[in-house]
């Protein structure tokens, strides 16, 4: 799918735009009718071997018209803050592990067949020495929702990258002075009350955290759509992403979660050289949570 529209605007539901979703979701829907089609006329002609093919070819596309679809349902949630989180205390080392472990399955069937050959990304990850103790650091948030930011960010590194290419993941401490309004601001309401009101009477805030950095070696992104690429339904145009299936809403949403965690995301890149992606998390444990209250 390719929608563009000036970076900095608000991306309309054009007649293109419109064309392009319902292309996105016409084509597993009519793997299923096809492939059902067939499994009615000719029931009785098909080997169980065939019947069994066809059925999982149905469970497959169903699969990617449930995506698509559960996409636009959870953008609508997160826009609008309704998007249920479960705060819990998450271990991040274990976490992007365990995101970049599921990674090369996750890529498979992502991109179009003819662009599907052989891609075999090594991903490399790195972590600070001062994180010792793999139980450490903790964040507070909706484990699930941030397993599913660093799903969004890994996936892009691999898809735009070429075949064989090398993914570097760096996880290491920062520190970030943020405003306190904004923060309170971004950070969602089932997260509010962990923080402790006390933490807001200060203009400003020395938020210790954690940063992802996730390195690609890919295709880049030009200057002037760096902006841009995390707003809704904005793709580059790039013979690349056309290839991979894509609606421009995964670094939508990971922005929304990563800020509703009280977090901020940004993006280094240079054309045909690769980007750099990196999320940054407050680290909240009880002794980072004595320390921003002093
Ligand atoms: P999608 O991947 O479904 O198109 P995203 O919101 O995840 O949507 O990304 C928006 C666009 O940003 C992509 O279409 C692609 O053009 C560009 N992009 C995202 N990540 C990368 C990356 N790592 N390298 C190059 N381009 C990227």
């Amino acid at each position: 799918m390719n929608n563009q529209h000036t970076p900095g605007e608000t991306p309309q539901f054009s007649t293109e735009l419109l064309a392009s979703v319902s292309h996105e979701m016409r084509s597993p829907l009519t793997s299923i009718k096809g492939y059902a089609e067939t499994l009615l006329r000719h029931e009785q002609r098909l080997a169980p071997a065939e019947r069994h093919e066809f059925l999982l070819a149905i469970d497959d596309a169903s699969n990617r018209l449930m995506l698509i679809i559960d996409r636009f349902f959870e953008l609508s949630q997160l826009e609008a803050g309704t998007l249920p989180l479960v705060p819990n205390t998450i271990p991040m080392v274990p976490l992007v592990r365990e995101a970049m472990h599921a990674i090369p399955q996750r890529c498979q069937g992502l991109s179009e067949p003819s662009a599907q050959a052989d891609t075999a990304c090594a991903l490399h990850l790195e972590y600070s020495s001062v994180y010792a103790d793999e139980e450490e650091p903790l964040m507070l948030g909706d484990r699930r929702r941030v397993r599913e930011a660093l799903d969004y960010v890994l996936e892009n590194a691999v898809l735009y990258s070429p075949d064989t290419c090398t993914i570097d993941i760096t996880v290491r401490p920062l520190t970030l002075v943020r405003d306190a309004q904004e923060f309170r601001k971004q950070l969602h309401a089932a997260l509010l009350p962990q923080y402790g009101p006390s933490l807001f009477h200060a203009a400003q805030l020395n938020l210790p955290g954690i940063e992802i950095a996730i390195d690609d070696h890919g295709i880049g992104i030009a200057d002037d759509h760096l902006a841009a690429i995390f707003e809704r339904f904005y793709r580059v145009d790039t013979r690349l992403a056309r290839e991979v299936n894509g609606l421009g809403l995964g670094l939508t949403m990971c922005k929304y979660i990563v800020e509703q965690h009280g977090g901020q995301i940004w993006v280094e890149s240079q054309v045909d050289q690769g980007s750099v992606f990196h999320l940054w998390f407050p680290l909240y444990t009880p002794t980072e949570k004595e320390k921003l209250c002093q």
